[in-house]
């Protein structure tokens, strides 16, 4: 299972050593190219993989916010090469309604980020076990609610404390929702280059007393 497609996602699954033939399920947040690009390539390459190299994989399931089936479809209906990929592909658009993936539990929740973009968050349930993930996000009663005693939150923190900007959370606000959701643990990532130049971690850290990591290419994270 993915969560989002963004750029350079299709190398780093290469250098993980991870069987990317295997992945049965990707889970859309939005569709700002930087979450999503990556999929064009590695559809192709599976595809590819499938009709030419003798390589089977198993049907693949692609999810996001309502609006998803149609944008694939019309987006693969234009590019040449996508037409009769050799394996299912499903494009299912979500509402806010929890559903399993085997033993894995997924609640999709809408969140706010720009006006009038349907935006998911999501929250994965496994043995015990929780993972919430902000997608891209201002700060709003769904997300701290998606976020709810979660193990791990994975949030945007795209800007500085004091350099805010209205469609996305600062890593203050990702420090408020940490606390007040009572995570365990903190990671910050989608770093604009602003955020880079100033101490996100700290200022998250003001608010929030648990682990907080900034999150980079490649981490590994056991739960
Ligand atoms: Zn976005
Ligand atoms: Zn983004």
């Amino acid at each position: 299972m993915l969560l989002d497609f963004g750029p350079r996602t299709l190398m780093n699954l290469v250098k993980t050593g991870v069987n990317r033939h295997r992945i049965t399920h990707i889970l859309f947040s939005h569709y700002h190219a930087d979450h999503f690009s990556d999929f064009i390539t590695y559809l192709f390459d599976e595809i590819i993989f499938a009709k030419f190299e003798g390589g089977s994989r198993p049907p693949l399931t692609v999810m996001g916010p309502p609006g998803t089936s149609r944008l694939f479809r019309t987006m693969f209906g234009l590019l040449p090469g996508f037409d009769q990929t050799p394996f299912p592909v499903r494009y299912r658009d979500l509402s806010d309604r929890a559903f399993r993936i085997g033993a894995t539990k997924i609640i999709p929740t809408t969140v706010l980020h720009v006006p009038g973009l349907h935006c998911l968050g999501y929250r994965v349930e496994y043995q015990g076990r929780a993972l919430a993930y902000s997608g891209d996000s201002q700060y709003c009663s769904p997300l701290v609610r998606l976020c709810g005693d979660a193990d791990l939150a994975l949030l945007d923190c795209s800007f500085p404390a004091s350099r805010p900007n209205p469609v996305h959370l600062h890593a203050g606000q990702c420090g408020q929702v940490a606390r007040e959701a009572g995570v365990g643990r903190l990671i910050l990532s989608h770093f604009y280059p602003i955020a880079e130049r100033y101490d996100v971690k700290a200022q998250a850290g003001e608010a929030f007393d648990g682990q907080i990591t900034k999150a980079k290419d490649l981490l590994r994270i056991e739960l």
